[in-house]
């Protein structure tokens, strides 16, 4: 199992640095946030140290969301967002793949997303359609 001795994250798995536990598998460990944006914010993480999404083993990544769907049951939230960062420009903090739980429970409480959407013409569209499919 990879770990990072320097990481945040490893060092909670690890128990080293303490964290409010709600789940735990074999492959991945869930816990409240320290900083939430609503009540019930909740993080879910491999065991495997790993930074960014791509570069987690398949069956770790598989482990996460079935654990990030019974927390946010467990929350009794209506509405919510699953949220997983990769790189700070995309607002990673921490470079141990999470997924983030985050009830939704008013406009003011939660995430807040700000959607930049553009208008790409079809060729465009499809210039891109087709860079993709070729590493698909
Ligand atoms: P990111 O922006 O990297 O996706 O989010 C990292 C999250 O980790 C933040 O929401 C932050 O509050 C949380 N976090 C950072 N350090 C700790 C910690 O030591 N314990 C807990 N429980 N959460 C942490
Ligand atoms: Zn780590």
């Amino acid at each position: 199992m990879a770990t990072d001795p320097d990481c945040i994250f490893c060092k909670i798995i690890q128990g080293k640095i303490p964290s409010k536990k709600l789940y735990e598998t074999e492959k991945s460990y869930a816990f409240l946030d320290i900083g939430p944006v609503a009540p019930g914010h909740s993080l879910v993480i491999p065991k495997y140290h790993a930074a960014k999404m791509h570069e987690l083993p398949d069956d770790s990544l598989a482990d996460l969301l079935p654990i990030a769907k019974k927390i946010a049951v467990a929350t009794g939230a209506d509405q919510y967002n699953i949220l997983q960062n990769n790189g700070r420009l995309a607002h990673q903090v921490v470079d141990h793949v999470h997924f983030h739980v985050i009830p939704k429970p008013s406009q003011e409480q939660g995430l807040v997303v700000g959607w930049p959407t553009t208008k790409p013409t079809p060729e465009e569209l499809q210039a891109v359609h087709e860079k993709l499919m070729q590493k698909l």
